[in-house]
C-alpha cells in the first residue's frame, strides 16, 4: 500500500494538476496555498515556465472541492487557459507548501492548444457599443487560436497565419500596451484589420460577406440545408438537429449510416433540457478546451416539455448524445442566431481527417454541403473536436485533439528516466496518433484517424514532419507496432538513421495507462480491445500481463477462436459468433439455424464459411475480447453487421441499461502454467440456455458483462499483483469498467484506468514511447 493511504477511516488520494494561463505574478500560488490549508490538504505548488504545478493530497471529497473552488474563487487577474487533472495514488506528502520556482524549460512549453472564447471576449462580441460587436475573430491573450495557427516558433505574430494581416492603429495600441488584455495577443484582430467571413456556393462563388454571410448561413440551416463552416481546427458540417430530413440527407451524403452525430447547443441551459448533466460534465463543456462530452439523454419521464425534440436520426437507439458548446466566436454567433441545437459533425467523408482549407473543402465536401461559410485566416494544422466522457467521477478522454493537443504528458522520472535523444512513436493503424518524447515530456499529437485512406495517410506524414520541426527534435529512436501491414509501421521501417523498437500492441496499451497514472512495476496489465498482433502471430485482444522491471509476460488470455474471413469478421459480428460456435461445437455449429447468428447467413454463405473454418483458410485465431463482445451481440440477436467500429459492443452495453443483477455466467480460469486461459465456453453454453428459456437480451448482456468483470478480479487474485492496470478500447464501456473497478477494490486490489490519454488505439503512441524507454539497450544511454 502507498504511504499515507488513509486519513482516519477515509482513503487518501493525490490530485496532480497542471495549470496553464495567466496564473503567474497574480497571486495564484498564495491563493492555492490558502485554499489547500483551509481544506486541510497536504502537498505543494510551484511555478515553472511550463505552468503552475500542484500536487494535493487528502480525502477525495476535499480534493473535488479544491478542484471546483480553484476555478470559482481564483484571483481576479488570473485566467486559466488549460487545466489538466490526474488522480494518482497518495504519496504521503508533507503539509502544504509553496516550493521555489523552477527556471529553465524549453520554449516548446509555449505551444498552447486552441482555446475557447473567454467571458470577456464573449461580452465584447455581443455588446453593440463595442468595436468588435459581432466580429467572429475576436480573441485575447486568454483565448483564441494557438496550435492551429502557429507556423514556427517562437510564438510571435510573424510566425503565425496572422502575419498576413497588418494590425490597425487601435489593435496595435492594444497589442503594445502591457496593461491591456490584448498585450502580445498574437491573433489580435478587429473588423477593420483582421480576417473576414464569406458565404460561398459549391462553385466557390461568394454570395455574402461578413455578418450578412453569417446570417445567410444561419437562415440556410434553419431551412434544412447543410452548411460547411470553417472553424478553428477545421471544417464542421452543420444541420438543424430537429430536422429529420436534413439529418438523413447529411447521413446519406457523408456515407455515415448509423454512427452517432455530434450536437452543438446554444447554451448550457439548452443542454440541460435534453441531457443529464453533472457539475463535472458542465465544467468540461464550458472549459477552455471545449471538448465534446458524451452525456446521457434525459429519460422520457424526466422531460416535462421537450424544449428541443432531437431528430431520431442523430443517434439512433443510443441513450447518449455527444454534446458541444460553441468554443469560438463564429460558433457563438451562429448558435446565438439559431437558438436551437445543430448537428456539428467533422467536415470529412467517413474516417478521413477533417478538412482545413476552403478550396480542399470544396473538393472533398462538395457533394455534402449546400453552402460554405469560410474565412481567410489559414489553418496550419487540423484538430478535430476532442471527445471526453465522465466515468467513475472523473474524465476519460476518448479522442484527444482540439483544446488538448499538443500538451505533453510528463513522465515520472523515478519510473521512466528521460531518454538521451528524442523518441518518436508512430502509433497504431486505427484512431492513429503519434507522440514525440523530448526529455521527460511526451508531446501527444492530435487525433489523425484511421490510416486507410489517402487523405489520412497524407495527414499522418504531415503530422510526423510537423512535430519533428515544431519541437526541433529529429528522433534518434522510433517506436512502432509489430504489425507489418500498418501504414505507421511501414513508415517507421523506411526511416533512415534511426533505431527502431517494436512494441507489442497490448503491451503498449498497458504501458500507456501506467505512464499517465504514474504506476511502475510490478503490476498486472489487462489489455482488452478489438485487434492487435500478438507475439505468437495470432490476433490478441483479451490479454493479461505481469509487468516487471525488465519484462512483460503474457500470463493469461481469453480462449482463442477462429474468425472466418479475417478483416471481414471485424465488421460482421455474426462471423465472430460462428467462429465461436465452431470452436465449441465443431461441425454441429452449422446446424444451429435456431440461433440468430447462424440464421443470418444463407446456406451458400454457410457452406463457404464451413470450408474456411474446416480447412483453416483466412480464419485467423484470436483471443480478442472485442470479438467476444461482437459474438455475444450476434448470438443474442442484437446485431449481425456493423456500420461503424464498436457498434455491436456498444449496443450490448446499452441493452443492459435498465437491468440490475449480480448474476453472471461461468468463465473459469485454467490451472497449470502461464499463460493461463479464461474459457468462455461454459459462459456461452449458459447463455444459450438462457436464450432458449426466453431470458431478455438485456439480462443476458448484464450477466455476460458481470462474468467478464469477475474474470478480471479472478486473474488478479491468482497472480496477486496489487496494482491492476485496465486499458484497451473495451474499457470505454462504462458498465464493464465500473464493475471491474468495484470488484477489484472490494478484493483489496488497486485498479487504474485511462484518464487523459484514450483507452483505445489513440493512446498506443504514449505506450510505445514507454516501451522504447524500457528497452534494456536504450537504458544504457546517458540521460541528458
Ligand atoms: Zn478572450
Ligand atoms: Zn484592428
Ligand atoms: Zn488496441
Amino acid at each position: 500500500m502507498p504511504a499515507g493511504g488513509w486519513a482516519g477511516d477515509r482513503p487518501v488520494v493525490r490530485l496532480k494538476l497542471t495549470v496553464r494561463g495567466a496564473v503567474q505574478g497574480v497571486g495564484f500560488r498564495p491563493f492555492i496555498f490558502r485554499l489547500a490549508a483551509e481544506l486541510g490538504l497536504a502537498g505543494w505548488v510551484n511555478n515553472s515556465s511550463a505552468g503552475v504545478f500542484i500536487e494535493a493530497e487528502g480525502p477525495r471529497a476535499s480534493l473535488e472541492d479544491f478542484l471546483v473552488r480553484l476555478e470559482a474563487e481564483k484571483p481576479p487577474r488570473s485566467f486559466i487557459q488549460s487545466l489538466e487533472a490526474a488522480w494518482l495514488d497518495a504519496a504521503g506528502l508533507p503539509p502544504f507548501a509553496i516550493l521555489p520556482s523552477t527556471t529553465g524549460g524549453r520554449k516548446t512549453a509555449l505551444i498552447m492548444p486552441d482555446l475557447a472564447t473567454c467571458p470577456d471576449c464573449l461580452c465584447e462580441l455581443l455588446d453593440p457599443a463595442n468595436r468588435r460587436h459581432l466580429y467572429p475573430f475576436t480573441n485575447c491573450t486568454h483565448c483564441g487560436p494557438r496550435f492551429s495557427i502557429i507556423e514556427s516558433l517562437p510564438y510571435d505574430r510573424a510566425n503565425t497565419t496572422m502575419s498576413q494581416f497588418t494590425m490597425c492603429p487601435q489593435c496595435r495600441a492594444e497589442y503594445d500596451d502591457p496593461r491591456d488584455r490584448r498585450f502580445h495577443a498574437q491573433p489580435n484582430a478587429c473588423p477593420a484589420c483582421g480576417p473576414h467571413l464569406e458565404l460561398w456556393n459549391p462553385a466557390g462563388e461568394g454570395l455574402f460577406a461578413n455578418h450578412q454571410a453569417l446570417l445567410a448561413a444561419a437562415q440556410a440551416v434553419r431551412r434544412g440545408r447543410i452548411v460547411a463552416v470553417k472553424g478553428v481546427g477545421g471544417f464542421h458540417l452543420l444541420a438543424d438537429a430537429r430536422n429529420e430530413a436534413a439529418v438523413q440527407r447529411l447521413r446519406a451524403r457523408k456515407q455515415r449510416e448509423e454512427k452517432p452525430l455530434a450536437l452543438m447547443f446554444p447554451s448550457l441551459a439548452a443542454v440541460q433540457s435534453v441531457c443529464e448533466l453533472s457539475p463535472l460534465e458542465a465544467r468540461l463543456l464550458g472549459s477552455p478546451a471545449g471538448p465534446l462530452v458524451l452525456l446521457r439523454r434525459l429519460r422520457p419521464a424526466g422531460i416535462s416539455v421537450p424544449a428541443f425534440p432531437i431528430a431520431g436520426g442523430v443517434a439512433p437507439g443510443n441513450p447518449n448524445l455527444g454534446v458541444l458548446l460553441p468554443s469560438n466566436p463564429l460558433h457563438h454567433l451562429l448558435l446565438a442566431a439559431l437558438q436551437f441545437p445543430v448537428v456539428a459533425t467533422s467536415g470529412n467523408l467517413s474516417d478521413e481527417p477533417i478538412c482545413i482549407d476552403e478550396h480542399e473543402a470544396r473538393e472533398r465536401l462538395g457533394g455534402i454541403a449546400d453552402l460554405f461559410l469560410v474565412h481567410d485566416r489559414p489553418i496550419v494544422r487540423h484538430a478535430d473536436d476532442s471527445i471526453v466522457r465522465v466515468m467513475l467521477g472523473r474524465e476519460m478522454m476518448l479522442r484527444r485533439a482540439r483544446g488538448y493537443a499538443p500538451l505533453p504528458i510528463t513522465l515520472n522520472p523515478q519510473l521512466w528516466p528521460p531518454p538521451a535523444g528524442p523518441v518518436l512513436a508512430v502509433g497504431a493503424h486505427l484512431k492513429n496518433t503519434i507522440a514525440l518524447a523530448v526529455g521527460g515530456e511526451v508531446f501527444l499529437s492530435q487525433h489523425i484517424g484511421d490510416l486507410d485512406t489517402g487523405p489520412a495517410r497524407r495527414a499522418f506524414h504531415r503530422v510526423v514532419a510537423d512535430f519533428e520541426r515544431l519541437f526541433e527534435a529529429p528522433p534518434a529512436t522510433v517506436a512502432m507496432d509489430l504489425h507489418p501491414d500498418y501504414l505507421s509501421t511501414k513508415f517507421a521501417g523506411e526511416m533512415k538513421g534511426v533505431r527502431l523498437t517494436g512494441v507489442q500492441h497490448h503491451v503498449a496499451h498497458v504501458l500507456s495507462c501506467m505512464a499517465e497514472n504514474e504506476v511502475g512495476p510490478p503490476a498486472l496489465g489487462v489489455a482488452w480491445d478489438g485487434t492487435g498482433l500478438g507475439l505468437d502471430g495470432t490476433i490478441w485482444g483479451g490479454e493479461f500481463f505481469a509487468v516487471a522491471d525488465n519484462s512483460c509476460e503474457r500470463v493469461a488470455h481469453l480462449r482463442p477462436f477462429r474468425l472466418p474471413g479475417g478483416d471481414q469478421a471485424v465488421r460482421e459480428p455474426r462471423r465472430a459468433a460462428l467462429g465461436l460456435l465452431y470452436e465449441m461445437l465443431g461441425d454441429a455449429a452449422f446446424t444451429r439455424t435456431d440461433l440468430p447468428a447462424v440464421a443470418a447467413f444463407s446456406q451458400t454463405e454457410l457452406a463457404v464459411l464451413h470450408t474456411m473454418l474446416k480447412k483453416n483458410l483466412n480464419a485467423p485465431l484470436t483471443s480478442s475480447a472485442g470479438r467476444l463482445f461482437d459474438a455475444v451481440a450476434s448470438l443474442t440477436g442484437q446485431r449481425q453487421k456493423m456500420s461503424f467500429e464498436g457498434q455491436a459492443a456498444m449496443e450490448l452495453e446499452f441493452a443492459l441499461a435498465e437491468v440490475t443483477t449480480d448474476e453472471d455466467y461461468p468463465l473459469p480460469l485454467s490451472a497449470g502454467r502461464a499463460p493461463l486461459m479464461l474459457d468462455w465456453a461454459p459462459a456461452i453454453e449458459a447463455l444459450l440456455a438462457d436464450l432458449r428459456a426466453g431470458v431478455p437480451a438485456g439480462r443476458i448482456s448484464a450477466k455476460f458483462h458481470n462474468a467478464l468483470a469477475g474474470a478480471v478480479v479472478r486473474v488478479a487474485r491468482h497472480f496477486r499483483l496489487h496494482r491492476v492496470v485496465l486499458s484497451g478500447g473495451c474499457f470505454q464501456n462504462r458498465y464493464l469498467t465500473e464493475r471491474a473497478v468495484a470488484g477489484l477494490r472490494a478484493a483489496q486490489f488497486q485498479p487504474y484506468w485511462p484518464q487523459r490519454v484514450p483507452a483505445n488505439d489513440g493512446g498506443i503512441a504514449l505506450g510505445q514511447i514507454v516501451g522504447a524507454l524500457r528497452d534494456p539497450a536504450l537504458s544504457q544511454l546517458q540521460p541528458t
